[in-house]
């Protein structure tokens, strides 16, 4: 009784709690990038190129720092610590979005372009980047920690927090995409700030439920003064406030040295691209080092997982450019209304039915913890149904605009995860089970069909002179089984192919390559960059030959991978 008492459906409540705060982290997150390139170049002015680049070194630092985040929580702070702080960063940085989004409303043109704001932007992306660091990699590790080694319920549990992932970014394309276009930036941006702060709430109040597994190591270290009165845990979150200050200038700063520039296919390097290499040259290093001292048996797997999150990185890189020239492609070239029948042009205003869903999951879930039996199975079921209404209602009424359509990505992710989770078992029992590396080879392989199916699109042109967002869902359902063949399968190749007493660093590895992807989609980004007044007809030229390009880069990928997977059995073997 006592442990039906502690589990809601057959996992542990800490579980639920977990779900609720990466959903709410990730619904920051992803709104944030929903409307970053919009607002960049249709308010800042931003010229394109400088827009995706933003964009990926933002990113790319937000993954970059999970690495600091989560040798932070192992050696002091413990998860929920960390997980606490960086909520509270997450919170800062949006409102401090909501402000610049608000400082200088109506109409800007270059004169009078407000500079503070610019600095602020760059202070709340430093602030994001550096909550994320702290929040994201020892969320996930506190799931890890709610079973036991060999509990098999584990992969559902990862399974369960995947999905939490995803309705989080679904909701927030949508909502926040649609409100920050139509009743101004500083409401898109805001209302993620606002929920970030239940989140956080959320987490405070259910933390009794992770039942001790995310608390320090060593609390008498921790609260040992260091610094004059200064407590090692007040030195740590002082450092992180002085990082973010650091990090709001070295988001500005470009290098000019003519060698990098041309590395970088002619537009200047940043030096927070250079301070992520400079994290992954350590690594690997690191890396070299290590394997040097392990067993063979232990070298073959660890040599394998980091193969496998290398070529993820490419992957990454692809998959990004739905926020950056996807968006710019449906922005200029699509009417993003998926059903323009249904839609009451009269101008009357509306809300995204789906904010609701927003206070419904949490709402439900919560109190679902507290009851038993029949009850509580209703009030989930009901909880979903609704969900999917207000989501229906959504797409079906609320007129669509290019940054909420990223949505589509993580629709297909909820959509798709029973059918994997289905799939994998059945080959199994086939014994037709790819390998690890066959599904990172499948996955680069759909990533470049995607691009495939844009090329198509680009060439598509209808007799109103604009391209069907039809295409745009295609592409969307092709990389997103691709995800499902690369991201999860990735996830579980760390906690499995890693020697275990390093486990966690290979984690912040994993995001790392995350990282690298998300900067060099910023860079590829730029092979479409143009003028936003460019002509249609030459627009579609111009994204048609970015999108060929990248195709090819995912083909040619995957390929490799399919003919690599004989040796890497070897190594694992
Ligand atoms: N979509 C997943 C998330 O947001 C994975 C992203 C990634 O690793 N780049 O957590």
């Amino acid at each position: 009784q006592a442990t039906t008492a502690n589990e809601l459906l057959g996992h542990p409540k800490g579980l639920y709690v977990c779900f609720l705060t990466e959903m709410w982290e990730r619904f920051a997150f992803y709104g944030m990038k929903a409307l970053l390139l919009l607002y960049l170049t249709k308010y800042h002015l931003f010229p394109d190129a400088d827009g995706y680049v933003l964009l990926g070194t933002y990113a790319g630092l937000a993954y970059a720092l999970p690495l600091i985040g989560g040798m932070l929580a192992d050696r002091y702070l413990g998860m929920r610590k960390a997980v606490v702080f960086g909520g509270l960063l997450l919170v800062l940085g949006q409102l401090g979005m909501a402000y610049t989004g608000h400082a200088a409303s109506g109409s800007v043109d270059n004169a009078t372009r407000d500079n503070t704001a610019v600095q602020v932007m760059y202070l709340a992306l430093a602030l994001i980047a550096v909550g994320v660091g702290f929040l994201k990699p020892n969320i996930s590790t506190i799931v890890g920690r709610l079973y036991s080694e060999n509990d098999p319920r584990r992969d559902a549990g990862f399974t369960i927090f995947y999905m939490g992932i995803n309705v989080g970014a679904m909701l927030s394309s949508i909502i926040c995409g649609f409100i920050g276009e139509k009743y101004g930036w500083s409401w898109g941006f805001g209302i993620a700030g606002v929920l970030m702060l239940f989140g956080l709430a959320q987490f405070l109040l259910g933390q009794n439920h992770l039942h001790g597994h995310a608390e320090p190591p060593d609390t008498e270290k921790l609260r040992a003064r260091r610094f004059g009165p200064l407590s090692t845990e007040w030195m740590i979150y002082l450092s992180a406030l002085v990082a973010v200050v650091v990090l709001q200038q070295v988001l500005q700063i470009k290098l000019s040295f003519a060698f990098l520039t041309a590395l970088a296919g002619g537009h200047e390097v940043t030096l927070t691209e250079v301070v992520a290499t400079a994290m992954g040259l350590g690594l690997l290093v690191w890396f070299v080092w290590f394997v040097s001292k392990i067993t063979p048996a232990e070298r073959g797997r660890m040599i394998v997982l980091m193969v496998l999150i290398v070529i993820s990185a490419v992957f990454w890189a692809l998959y990004e450019q739905t926020y950056g020239s996807w968006v710019a492609f449906t922005d200029r070239t699509m009417n993003p209304d998926l059903f323009p029948q249904f839609v009451r042009r009269d101008g009357s205003t509306t809300m995204p039915w789906s904010t609701m869903s927003l206070v419904l999951i949490p709402g439900g879930v919560l109190l679902a913890m507290r009851i038993q039996g029949t009850a509580q199975k209703l009030l989930l079921g009901l909880t979903l149904a609704g969900s999917l209404l207000f989501l229906l209602h959504d797409i079906l009424i609320v007129p669509q605009n290019a940054g909420s359509l990223t949505f589509l990505g993580a629709l297909f992710v909820v959509l798709l995860t029973p059918l994997f989770a289905w799939l994998w078992p059945v080959l199994d029992r086939l014994k037709l089970n790819p390998s690890a590396s066959a599904k990172f080879g499948w996955g680069l392989i759909f990533a470049g069909l995607s691009f495939g199916v844009l090329v198509l699109a680009a060439r598509s042109v209808g007799a109103d002179g604009l391209v069907s967002v039809w295409w745009l869902v295609l592409a969307y359902l092709v990389l997103e089984i691709g995800e499902m063949a690369l991201s999860p399968v990735g996830l579980s190749a760390v906690t499995t192919l890693s020697v275990p007493r390093v486990v966690g660093l290979m984690m912040g590895a994993w995001f790392l390559a995350s990282a690298f992807g998300e900067m060099l989609a910023g860079r590829l980004g730029t092979l479409a960059a143009m003028d936003p007044t460019t002509e249609r007809s030459q627009a579609l030229l111009t994204f048609g030959n970015s999108f060929l390009v990248l195709m090819f880069v995912g083909l040619a990928s995957g390929v490799l991978m399919l003919l690599l997977t004989p040796m890497m059995k070897r190594l694992t073997q």
